[in-house]
């Protein structure tokens, strides 16, 4: 593949027209701009037969049912139906060497560079409705074939009842087979859940992929009940209750692998659904030298991890990975001449030689209650899965404060923030300046896909943000437009993106005058902490991941960049 850019953006023209969502657009211009050598040179354009000029206006039903029929069969192998699903563009006819594709939005560049890499056509993109786009792959795509051929010799009767559902066979094999193969897919695209969405016409089947929800397919609404029912009685929940949420667990074998999958069901205004979590049991043997921490990070880090007592606070939204920093904190930890106890909520992951509780308040046993318990149990190294209220943080802060080397995580947007949330869960700051000594803050940024990797020209805020934190201009950047090893997703695995604040002299002192955490930051940056933003762009210029994903996950308003 040539490294620059296919398609040169500026040269666009398209407009949506009234009347009908197809349209000719002119190519000569908007492709040619092309580095010439592996795609041959442009060609006349066929009128498009399918609808013609000057047609009347269409009700948006027949529009919809227009685009359905007006794809060609052939073209349908160019481009994968994850990729179209991804970009929400479908191919609808070629002519030569051109593809015609219908886009939601036609306008983007990624989706442009990522169809003309896959087909290996020049693409001409024409734009058509969001939603008849979507219908439109729906009913063109065959790509899960497997499963749409078992779920399509399913017959339900809408009366139907559960039990009966659950145990009928004919219904059962198919049904099983379905939901063994949907949660193969889900392996084997790395995906960490499944969901399964009850629609107005469908049943959304999505994966999370590298922390981003895929719309993978869409199953009939006949066969809901039935494929709820299922998950239910592999969880052992109450297949006959429908109101309330209930959550449950299952181990199956998923390539030759034994995945242990969580599962949360709860009622939605379109019936039930469910979130089927695969828990990674890699997760729990993870090192320190694999989350991602660049070498002067490492090291600051790891020589933390050998202060004998103190509080070490892991902070960042839902879904940043603090549990995985956490996890590899203690595995990093001698187990052998310390005794190490954790609480967690839940418990995931079992660790050798490690004494792990679980929170249960139906049986009395919150974060605040087991760390009391734990404190009579001789520990050395503490790790409380995470402090969020009051009582937690006060025992949390006097066990540090009495020898024990404290590890928890924290809700705030970045390392300075931890200090001042740490005060507002009345903590005196005299005790939180003499209790922590150090605070890592993080993201998790997707990393770009080696290969299916292109030099792209970036949309200007993404340039612009690069050149603030860098301080050197660049306009292009890696960017994956999508290939079969990365699920056609553009990104393959993640890293983490980090700040590591460490509890100076100077630090304290702002602490106990009790400083903004604006005046912490600006003292931490002095003193050498690098932001997640400049973690991240560090990483960008490293060319593993993208000032899109970067923007994305260390961006945060309140933050002074
Ligand atoms: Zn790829």
């Amino acid at each position: 593949m040539p490294a620059g850019s296919l398609i040169n953006p500026g040269s666009l023209r398209l407009k949506k027209m009234d009347d009908m969502s197809i349209e000719k657009v002119d190519t000569t211009d908007t492709l040619d701009s092309r580095p010439s050598g592996d795609y041959p040179s442009a060609e006349p354009l066929e009128e498009s037969n399918q609808v013609q000029p000057g047609e009347k206006p269409a009700p948006d039903k027949t529009r919809s049912q227009q685009l359905r029929q007006v794809v060609q069969p052939e073209v349908l192998q160019l481009i994968p139906e994850v990729m179209a699903r991804r970009y929400n563009a479908i191919p609808i006819s070629i002519s030569g060497h051109t593809l015609k594709v219908a886009m939601a939005d036609p306008t983007d560049i990624f989706a442009l560079e990522a169809f003309s890499a896959q087909s290996k056509k020049r693409i001409k993109p024409v734009a058509a409705d969001a939603n008849d786009v979507r219908g439109a792959i729906d009913s063109n795509y065959k790509g899960y074939g497997e499963i749409e051929k078992k779920v399509s010799s399913i017959s339900i009767s809408a009366d139907a009842p559960d039990e009966r559902l659950a145990i009928d066979a004919a219904i059962d094999a198919p049904l099983a087979q379905a939901l063994d193969l949907i949660i193969e897919e889900a392996v084997r695209s790395r995906s960490s859940d499944i969901h399964i969405e009850p629609e107005e016409d469908r049943v959304r089947v999505r994966y999370r992929i590298d922390g981003t929800l895929h719309d993978m397919m869409s199953l009939p609404l006949n066969i809901h009940r039935a494929i709820i029912s299922r998950i239910k009685i592999l969880a052992d929940m109450n297949i006959a209750d429908h109101r309330r949420a209930q959550d449950g667990q299952f181990s199956t074998k998923a390539k030759g692998r034994e995945i242990d999958i969580r599962v949360a069901t709860s009622p939605t205004v379109q019936g039930e659904m469910a979130v089927l979590r695969l828990l990674d049991k890699s997760r729990a043997t993870i090192g320190l030298a694999e989350l991602g921490l660049l070498p002067d990070s490492l090291e600051k880090y790891e020589n933390l991890l050998k202060v004998p007592y103190g509080m070490i606070l892991i902070s960042g939204p839902t879904g940043a990975g603090k549990t995985t920093t956490l996890y590899a904190s203690i595995n990093s930890l001698d187990t052998m001449g310390r005794n190490i106890i954790t609480i967690e909520d839940p418990a995931e992951y079992r660790f050798r030689d490690i004494n792990q509780i679980q929170v249960n308040p139906q049986a009395g046993i919150t974060f605040a209650k087991g760390l009391r318990a734990i404190l009579r149990l001789d520990p050395d190294i503490i790790m409380v899965g995470e402090i969020r209220d009051a009582e937690t943080t006060s025992i949390a802060v006097q066990s540090a404060l009495t020898g024990h080397l404290m590890l928890s995580s924290i809700h705030a947007s970045d390392a300075a923030g931890v200090l001042t949330r740490l005060i507002d869960l009345d903590v005196e700051p005299f005790l939180i300046a003499s209790s922590v000594i150090g605070v890592v803050a993080q993201r998790m940024v997707r990393l770009t896909c080696p290969d299916c990797s292109h030099l792209i020209e970036a949309p200007m805020i993404e340039q612009a943000a690069y050149q603030r934190e860098m301080a050197e201009k660049t306009t292009k950047f890696h960017y994956g437009t999508g290939c079969a090893s990365c699920s056609y997703t553009g990104y393959l695995g993640r890293t983490g993106i980090f700040e590591i604040l460490l509890i100076s002299d100077s630090i304290r002192a702002l602490l106990i005058k009790q400083a903004s955490s604006n005046e912490i930051r600006a003292q931490a940056i002095k003193e050498g902490m690098a932001s997640m933003m400049n973690d991240g762009m560090r990483k960008v210029k490293a060319g593993i991941t993208t000032p899109a994903e970067v923007l994305r996950s260390a961006y945060s308003p309140d933050l002074k960049l």
